[in-house]
This record gives C-alpha cells, sequence and structure tokens, in this order.
C-alpha cells in the first residue's frame, strides 16, 4: 500500500466495524503508539454539536454526516489521523489511505455486550442512589452493561453475520486500501495495534 497522491505527509486511518468490536480500544492504542490523531465521530460529532437528535431505535445520536465532513475537512486534508466510527459510507475515498475493519465472531461480541463486571454493578448500584430516574433502567443495565437494547443487540449481532459492513466497506473503497483484521481477544488489539504501527512506519518513517 502507499499513499495516494493527495499530498498528506500522514495517513489517514479509517477502523470501523459494528459496535462493540473494539474500534476505540484499537484506534485510542494505536494513537497512543503513532501520535496519529483519535478522532471518535460520534463522540466528535456529539461535542460539535453536530446531530441531528436522538434515535430511540439504536440509543445513540444521529449524526448529521454532511456537518461532520465539513468540520473535518482540514485535519483529513493535514493527514495524520485515526478516524473510529461505525458508518464507512459518508467519507469520500480520497480521504483515506487505509480502511481497517475489525471483526469479532458473534458469539464472542454478545458475551461482550452482556458480560457482568463488577465495577459495573457498584457504578450501577450508585446511580441508582442518586437518580430515580436511574431506577427505570436499572433492569437494562443490569441486562447489559452498556445499556444497548435488545433491538440493537439482534440487528448488531445481525450485521456482524451478513457482513452488511464489509459490504459497504467494498462498495465504498478499493480493495487495495482495505485491512481486515479479527478483534476476538484482548491479544488481537495488541496484534493489530503492532501490524498497524508497523505499517504506518514504513509510510512514513519519522512516526
Ligand atoms: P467499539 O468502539 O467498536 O464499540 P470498544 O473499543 O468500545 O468497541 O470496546 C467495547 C468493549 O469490548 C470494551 O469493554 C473493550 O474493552 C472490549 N473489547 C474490545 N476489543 C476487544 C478484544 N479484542 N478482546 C476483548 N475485549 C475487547
Ligand atoms: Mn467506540
Amino acid at each position: 500500500m502507499t499513499l495516494n497522491s493527495s499530498g498528506r505527509k500522514r495517513p489517514n486511518i479509517l477502523i470501523t466495524g459494528t459496535p462493540g468490536t473494539g474500534k476505540t480500544t484499537t484506534a485510542a492504542a494505536l494513537a497512543e503508539v503513532t501520535e496519529l490523531r483519535h478522532i471518535n465521530v460520534g463522540d466528535f460529532a456529539n461535542e460539535e454539536n453536530l446531530t441531528n437528535g436522538w434515535d430511540d431505535t439504536f440509543d445513540c445520536y444521529y449524526i448529521n454526516e454532511d456537518l461532520v465532513c465539513d468540520a473535518l475537512e482540514n485535519l483529513m486534508e493535514e493527514g495524520g489521523n485515526i478516524v473510529d466510527h461505525h458508518a464507512c459510507d459518508f467519507f469520500p475515498e480520497c480521504c483515506f489511505d487505509c480502511v481497517v475493519v475489525l471483526q469479532t465472531n458473534s458469539s464472542v461480541l454478545h458475551e461482550r455486550f452482556t458480560k457482568r463486571y463488577s465495577y459495573q454493578l457498584i457504578l450501577t448500584f450508585l446511580f441508582v442512589c442518586i437518580s430515580s430516574i436511574a431506577l427505570l433502567n436499572m433492569s437494562r443495565l443490569f441486562d447489559c452493561p452498556r445499556g444497548y437494547s435488545d433491538h440493537k443487540l439482534a440487528t448488531n449481532s445481525e450485521c456482524q453475520i451478513f457482513q452488511v459492513l464489509l459490504d459497504k466497506v467494498k462498495e465504498n473503497y478499493p480493495d487495495d486500501i482495505l485491512v481486515i483484521l479479527r478483534s476476538d481477544f484482548l491479544e488481537d488489539i495488541t496484534k493489530n495495534v503492532e501490524t498497524l504501527t508497523s505499517w504506518i512506519s514504513n509510510l512514513s518513517p519519522a512516526v
């Protein structure tokens, strides 16, 4: 893989995958090692108020894709970004030098969502103490630590199984910048960060 003729000194990388596959964990770790800029698109859109209201079905904000693209234009032209987002079809093809699709076995993914961690139970308890509203949500939090609805879980699993996202990536980006990486276990994160770091170092020796 080589940098395209865009003139960027450092590469732009998209890390995509269905929710829970480890995009944010991987992107944050990669950013730390490479000193590239981690852009979590959902957080960015929320911070900059580039959203179109709340999506009750999927428990997240609708992102105003055009506004997000405009807001990120200069940074993307400059290069050196790790863009972390579950959707892959609203950035133009020329934005990225590498598109990473993380994939997790669907039963591992389901377990990841529903696993109970003691610290999450403690947080839930504190939350219940300080907010009566939390009482209404408690059963959902116990069932699903990330607060994902059954509908979202089901849809995420289906997405994973039918590889909807991968098909979309293939529609939007050329094969030669596409990298599919497994993200089933913690060791995979380390391995993936190493793989991507060495790819980035080969492209830009300064990193
Ligand atoms: P995403 O950004 O794709 O929604 P996150 O990075 O937020 O996913 O990870 C979701 C949860 O799964 C976190 O608790 C994280 O620690 C865990 N996780 C992510 N990737 C892995 C992995 N490869 N192995 C084990 N746990 C993982
Ligand atoms: Mn994330």
